[in-house]
């Protein structure tokens, strides 16, 4: 422990505490503990709890690998071949599919239920020595020097207490506690939108390797999703502009499937599905960043530092492989703190163009342009497979894949100034929705 800790009172030390028991705070508290490290993480609830975020990406797959779970993964997924997006063929939809994909990314990946797939990383990171506490809030953190901070925690049995940390990681998803409290926290002023969702039974799935796929469907607000999770479940849900959202009146239940039915390719695969429990959720106020990934002894990860609409199934990816790096500035920081901020920076950096080519494509996801371009895809100049590593996730590091990317944004933008007053209006359209006001935070709800 670093000399600091003398000067504190608290009810306990540690050398990294982890906010937060997702994907990103399990990953960074494995990998801390792995170094040596003493961690402590906290989770607000208790595993396994529901999480939205089902489907995963080719280039998280590395990234299992690396922190020792890729077989626990496989034992709890869906294999999952590609995305499929609509088309005007016989068949009615496309697969990109991951194998076409440039560069080095996995050709595949895999769809979970979150509540496993979060157990199951957090007990992994409990089996690498990591302190993983549930029930466990954070409810104030309190700095008074770079290696110093004091972090104020109430458990679901009532006790509190506090822990001195050397370092603090905020990995508390969407709740975004450490941005909140600093104000670093602000809103996209590009993107908005908000999401409705179920499980169902008994659906219509893909045929042949395509049975796993994700497959994305577009409607006038927005666009759909369907997911094959095991044990024959089917997640189907629909991110709207949140002026769509805010219509909603009645039923939740009735809502979605209202929304739903506007996709009549969707809806044919549904039609004779039944909704598990009756249950809908509806999530709202997307798409925000922090100004600023950390600071001295503290730093932010995955949804905690920036969260993107979920079109491409980017989030887990983004948080996991976020944490990976986070975990090595942190290392080389308790180590050399005079390279801590030029670190953080890099970094930040890094995930910020990562984000950015992503971005791209999901504020044009619903224009005209678009959507035509993923219905007839064109090989030319291997575009389309620079396309796929996009979706499998592979933008970080792969030039070719860059490369097509620019391609791929020449294109749009030549066919966009050709149907530019339909281009003009959706643009105007998005951006007059990221300004709407509507309120946040993943709200179950139904029977209202
Ligand atoms: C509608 C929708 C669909 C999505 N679909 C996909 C998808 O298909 N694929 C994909 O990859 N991503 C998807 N995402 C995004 C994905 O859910 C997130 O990006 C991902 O969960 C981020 O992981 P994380 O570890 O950063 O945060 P989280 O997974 O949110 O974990 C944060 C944890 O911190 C805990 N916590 C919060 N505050 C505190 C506190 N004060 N003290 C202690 N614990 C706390 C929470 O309980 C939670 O368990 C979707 C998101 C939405 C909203």
């Amino acid at each position: 422990m670093g000399e600091d800790s003398k000067a504190v009172l608290a009810d306990e030390a540690c050398d990294v505490l982890v906010i937060g028991g997702g994907p990103g705070g399990s990953t960074a508290a494995t990998l801390l503990a792995r170094r040596g490290l003493k961690v402590v993480q906290m989770e607000k609830a208790r595993h396994p709890r529901f999480h939205i975020g089902e489907s995963l990406l080719p280039m998280n797959l590395p990234v299992f690998e690396r922190l020792g779970v890729l077989d626990k993964v496989r034992a709890l997924g869906v294999f999952k071949a590609g995305a499929d997006f609509e088309a005007d063929n016989e068949r009615g939809y496309n697969t990109f599919a991951f194998a076409r994909a440039l560069g080095n990314s996995p050709p595949h990946a895999f769809q979970v239920w979150r509540q496993d797939f979060d157990k199951m990383l957090f007990e992994h990171a409990r089996e690498n020595g990591v302190d993983a506490r549930e029930g466990t809030e954070v409810v104030a953190v309190e700095q008074h020097a770079p290696r110093d901070t004091r972090i104020s925690v109430r458990s679901d049995d009532g006790r509190r207490y506090t822990v001195q940390a050397r370092y603090v990681l905020d990995a508390s998803g969407r709740d975004a506690f450490l941005a909140g409290k600093r104000k670093l926290k602000q809103k996209n002023p590009q993107h908005q939108s908000a999401a409705i969702f179920g499980h169902f039974r008994n659906a219509q799935y893909r045929a042949g390797e395509d049975a796993g796929n994700i497959s994305i469907y577009n409607f006038d607000y927005g666009w759909m999703w369907m997911i094959p999770l095991p044990n024959g479940v089917m997640s189907v849900g629909a991110v709207c502009r949140p002026e769509y959202l805010k219509q909603r009146r009645g039923r939740t239940t009735e809502f979605l499937f209202e929304t739903l039915k506007q996709n009549p390719a969707l809806w044919t695969r549904l039609e004779q599905a039944q909704l598990i429990d009756d249950e809908v959720r509806v999530t709202g106020n997307y798409s925000y960043d922090a100004t600023m990934i950390g600071g001295p002894g503290w730093m932010l990860v995955g949804d905690a530092f920036a969260f993107l609409d979920p079109v491409f199934s980017s989030g887990v990816y983004l948080a996991m492989s976020g944490a990976e790096q986070i975990a090595a500035v942190v290392d080389a920081a308790l180590k050399e703190p005079a390279r801590e901020i030029a670190l953080q920076q890099r970094l930040e950096k890094r995930l910020r163009a990562g984000m950015r080519r992503f971005s791209f494509f999901i504020y044009r996801f619903n224009s005209p342009v678009m959507q035509q371009m993923f219905r007839s895809p064109r090989n030319t100049w291997q575009v389309e497979q620079g396309v796929i590593s996009m979706l499998a996730g592979d933008l970080f590091d792969s030039r070719p894949v860059w490369w097509r990317l620019h391609l791929f944004r020449v294109i749009y933008a030549f066919c966009s100034l050709r149907d530019r007053r339909r281009w003009w209006a959706e643009r105007r359209y998005r951006l007059a929705q990221a300004k709407v006001a509507f309120t946040g935070g993943t709200t179950p709800v139904d029977g209202a």
